[in-house]
């Protein structure tokens, strides 16, 4: 295994009728990854697909869209305590659609009660924080939240999934020691380089949020992990560092955030 991907879920039905074949592909490409749950019962069967697979993590947690869902919180921990869990998540805010925008706070409620549990079981957060079109409100009120519990907390740490912010929200994650996550979006719009050439190397994370977001040459597919070779080429290309020396800072900025 040369390249972790941090991000996928092995554990939706778009994987139901292939998920074995999947697998195959991904090791064959040299890439492990870390199957993240939406909910009580994905973050099970993500549990499960880890035990299976020696390069397979899980993560628990409830997608903050979910906020209709009460948090389960004597069920969560117990499945954070599993050996194969290195975070808690996914979770925030997101303010995308007006129908979740306007539980704000349903959202930041569910939000506390995972940073508590990633705070009582010594876990880092995978965070979810999606904003509205043009404005930056949903990266804000997670970080005002990230900000107040890190006093008090200082081993608090994680990675802001899927990063859709500009430079000044990263600056305030890298603040707070926290990673920044690249997915397939950056193969193809510019909007996102030069985030990618000001975080520092070490802080960078890669992932595909497969099946969701494939990279170019894959766009319109459904995305895999295997297919995260393609966004390590592009933050290489960007950062102009040979592709070998990338590949091996983010597998190792992987192994020591989730602790693999
Ligand atoms: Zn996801």
């Amino acid at each position: 295994m040369k390249i972790i991907d941090t991000h996928s879920h092995y554990n939706l039905a778009q994987f139901d009728e292939d998920r074995e074949a999947a697998i195959g592909r991904m090791r064959e490409a040299g890439v492990g990854t870390i199957c993240v749950g939406i909910d009580l019962e994905t973050s099970k069967l993500a549990i499960e697909i880890a035990g299976d697979n020696a390069d397979i993590w899980a993560i628990v947690g409830q997608h903050p869209t979910e906020w209709k869902k009460e948090f389960d919180t004597v069920e969560f921990a117990a499945l954070a305590e599993g050996k194969n869990v290195v975070a808690i998540g996914e979770c925030g805010l997101d303010y995308f659609r007006p129908e979740d925008k306007d539980h704000k706070d349903e959202q930041v409620i569910l939000f506390r009660q995972q940073i508590e549990l990633a705070i009582e079981s010594g876990l880092p957060l995978m965070l979810h924080i999606r904003p509205e079109m043009h404005t930056m409100t949903a990266y804000e009120d997670a970080l005002d939240i990230l900000e107040e519990y890190k006093k008090a907390a200082p081993g608090l740490t994680g990675t802001a999934h899927f990063f859709a912010g500009d430079i000044r929200i990263a600056e305030r994650f890298l603040d707070l020691g926290f990673y920044i996550s690249f997915s397939g979006v950056v193969t193809f719009v510019k909007d996102y380089e030069a985030t990618v050439a000001f975080v520092p190397l070490d802080r960078i994370l890669s992932e595909t949020d497969a099946p969701f977001a494939a990279p170019a040459p894959y766009r319109g597919k459904r995305n895999e992990p295997a297919y995260v070779t393609e966004i390590v080429k592009k933050v290489a290309e960007i950062k102009d560092l040979p592709l070998e020396t990338v590949q091996e800072q983010l597998f190792n900025n992987a192994r020591t955030l989730f602790n693999l």
